[in-house]
């Protein structure tokens, strides 16, 4: 089973994939734990080349690009591989955020619709959803205060402030709308401990 963790920064992504897992490895389940952008070697070193270094460096269709290349190669290397022998593969973050961040939330800063471009390079290169999509829901608030608590400035998007994370959140909930079957939207309120129940309802029942 192939499912995917979305939501925006500081949402709890990373916290809940790591208690899924566990929870699924005590019941037998193999479980593989990925990330992007990133997950496989390959697609590490991309992710340098966009976290590291001059925001401005690459134009809003190179870095769609290039989360695409990405993606590709960690589907090749790492996730295609896992669910082949039957694994369970949880990644953090998968199309739906170059979805909403590169078609939605830049889009909003450079004035153009960026969303068919990440659509047309995601059928061309890619063309797989997970079997499961849960969007981790919070006021982005809370979520940059969790991040800033965590000490992470080394993401260069986390600093474009709380109206970006807005319109990221309202773009999480409008692909929840539009893929209704896949995509299941947790509340992400409360102590880790309370989210990650909600979380082992919609996976386990
Ligand atoms: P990013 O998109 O920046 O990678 P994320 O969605 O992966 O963020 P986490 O890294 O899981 O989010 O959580 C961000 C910070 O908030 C971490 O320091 C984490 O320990 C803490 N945290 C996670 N869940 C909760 C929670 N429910 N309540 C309070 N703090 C939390
Ligand atoms: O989730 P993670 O913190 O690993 O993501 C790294 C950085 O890349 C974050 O700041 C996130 O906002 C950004 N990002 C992005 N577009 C994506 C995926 C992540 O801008 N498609
Ligand atoms: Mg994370």
């Amino acid at each position: 089973r192939f499912i995917s963790f979305e939501g925006v920064d500081g949402s709890g992504k990373t916290t809940q994939l790591r208690a899924l897992a566990a929870r699924l490895r005590a019941s037998g389940t193999e479980v593989v734990e990925t990330r992007e952008p990133g997950g496989s070697e390959g697609a590490e070193l991309i992710r340098r080349l966009l976290v590291e270094g001059d925001p401005a460096r690459w134009s809003p269709e190179t870095e769609i690009l290039l989360f695409t290349a990405a993606r590709r190669d960690h589907l090749e290397r790492t996730i295609r591989p896992a669910l082949a022998r039957g694994a369970t593969v949880l990644t953090d973050r998968f199309a739906d955020s170059t979805r909403v961040y590169q078609g939605v939330g830049r889009a909003d800063l450079q004035g153009a619709d960026l969303r068919e471009t990440v659509d047309a390079l995601h059928d061309l290169a890619i063309g797989v959803e997970p079997d499961l999509t849960l969007i981790l829901d919070i006021d982005p608030s809370v979520g940059l205060a969790r991040g800033l608590a965590r000490g992470g400035a080394e993401d260069r998007f986390e600093r474009l402030g709380t109206d970006f994370q807005l319109r990221l959140r309202a773009g999480f909930l409008a692909l929840a709308a539009e893929f209704p079957e896949r995509c299941r939207v947790i509340d992400a309120s409360g102590t880790a401990e309370e989210v990650a129940a909600r979380v082992a309802a919609e996976v386990v029942g």
